[in-house]
């Protein structure tokens, strides 16, 4: 993201603890404190393999009495109900700080990437849209054996990914986050959601390039990026240790979603865009919200019929796959469900899609821009499918909460929508300046984000 930025260190002292001063100190004693941020990662890296590890490890009939069933439930609300919400949230409002301060996956890449071969990354392996393929194919295939309910699914999905990011780690760089910067399947959502945040490092460019001879050494920047350059949050994984470099690099405010606001058009992104309608809000919303519904267990139930009993889906390979599945066992039955949900994503994102592409009349760099002013409402509608799950597990548990859904997911589509339309007015009013004039395309807009807020709130509760 390329474009020219007036940089001006704010000098006063009001504001307390959110005083740009002080915001910019925080930054600063990241960039001091790694010792103590490695020995935090660490902490977590351990409290993360013993709650992924031990309940997989139980025998059945342990894991569903007593302490072991009282582990097993904690690790998925803390998995599931506290940590995922937590993170969307946090990626939305304040940047990608999980993943360069807590992250266990980038705690152990980084460490192996220091010990590994050290190998150059090759071309395969830096395809943007790769993060958002693998994205997917996790995400379903998490639906496919409905591996929320299962510890040693939880173990398969989530302890592949670490063992995959250990492995790229010992494989590639030397010393640096190959697997974050290039790999990470949910880096390919956090680095959507980050452009929308408050909180950026800062760099000033006239600065940087003054700074007296001999100038101090470069940045170690875990996701190889270039700071002199750095624009946007898409790819920082904000673990502060440039704070402070050549006194040209600051942890700073900015205006919610700025860097979309002045989006222009060359970098509008045709993969990014699919990924924003068919991941982002088609996929996740027909995981996290269609696939608890009645319409979803319809269709599947007319789709499964259709399927019968066939033979030819009972081979070995898919009998393995649900030997590590979770409650779904029986192949047919997930093929179907899994199909009633690719279904939903292509319809959703492609209704969005022609939507938008209405509301800029055809022009579809304009309507490719028009997706991401949508990200902060899919973004919430996200975070509150993951606040549902909580809410489920909170019921399994004895606790009926479901009684605030209706306001929780109200509150939150309502910022949602008024969070996009303000990124849309300020993305047309900044793109008058080209030759087609976006005329009359903030209503349409409107139109399109109302009817997705829409299906967000009358999202069936979940079973
Ligand atoms: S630019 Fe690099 S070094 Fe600076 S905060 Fe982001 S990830 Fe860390």
């Amino acid at each position: 993201m390329e474009r020219e930025q007036v940089i001006v260190f704010p000098q006063r002292n009001g504001g307390g603890v959110f005083a740009p001063e002080r915001i910019k100190a925080f930054g600063d004693m990241l960039q001091r404190r790694q010792d103590r941020i490695r020995k935090l990662q660490w902490g977590i890296v351990a409290v993360y393999l013993f709650l992924l590890v031990t309940p997989a490890c139980l025998p059945e009939a342990d894991a569903r009495a007593g302490v072991f069933a009282s582990l097993a439930r904690f690790t998925e609300a803390l998995f599931w109900g506290v940590w995922w919400p937590s993170v969307i949230l946090s990626m939305l409002i304040l940047g990608q700080f999980w993943c360069g301060l807590l992250c266990p996956d980038g705690t152990i890449t980084e460490f192996a990437s220091r010990h590994g071969r050290g190998l150059k990354v090759p071309g395969w392996l830096r395809k943007p849209a790769l993060p958002l393929l693998l994205f997917s194919l996790i995400t379903l295939y998490e639906h496919l054996i409905d591996a929320f309910r299962s510890a040693s699914a939880t173990l398969l999905i989530i302890g592949g990914t670490s063992l995959l990011s250990l492995c790229t780690g010992l494989i590639f760089g030397r010393g640096k986050r190959v697997w974050c910067r290039f790999v990470c399947p949910g880096a390919s959502i956090f680095s959507l959601l980050a452009r929308c945040a408050v909180l950026h490092f800062k760099v000033d460019r006239v600065v940087w390039d003054a700074a007296p001879r001999p100038a101090p050494s470069g940045v170690d920047c875990p996701p190889l990026l270039d700071v002199r350059r750095l624009k946007s949050n898409e790819k920082c994984n904000m673990c502060g240790r440039c704070s402070g470099h050549r006194q040209a690099v600051a942890l700073s405010w900015r205006a919610p979603g700025e860097e979309i606001a002045a989006l222009e058009p060359d970098e509008v992104r045709g993969w990014e865009v699919a990924g924003i309608l068919f991941v982002l809000i088609g996929l996740l919303y027909a995981v996290a919200h269609w696939s608890g519904g009645p319409w979803h267990r319809q269709l599947s139930a007319i789709l499964r019929h259709w399927l019968g009993e066939a033979a030819f889906w009972q081979t070995e390979a898919s009998r393995w796959l649900f030997a590590h599945g979770g409650a779904r066992s029986d192949l047919i039955d997930a093929i179907a469900a899994l199909a009633s949900i690719v279904g939903m994503t292509l319809a959703l994102g492609a209704l969005v899609g022609a939507g938008l592409l209405l509301a800029a009349r055809g022009q579809k760099k304009l309507a490719g821009a028009l997706a991401y002013a949508l990200i902060p409402l899919a973004g919430i509608g996200l975070a509150l499918g993951a606040m549902e799950y909580s809410l489920s597990i909170l019921a399994s548990n004895g606790v009926d909460a479901w009684s605030i859904l209706p306001w929780l997911r109200l509150t939150g589509l309502l910022t949602g929508l008024i969070w996009s339309l303000s990124l849309a007015r300020r993305l047309l009013r900044h793109w008058r300046r080209y030759p087609e004039r976006p005329i009359f395309v903030l209503p349409p807009f409107a139109a399109v984000g109302g009817l997705l807020a829409a299906a967000y709130q009358f999202a069936p509760i979940p079973a």
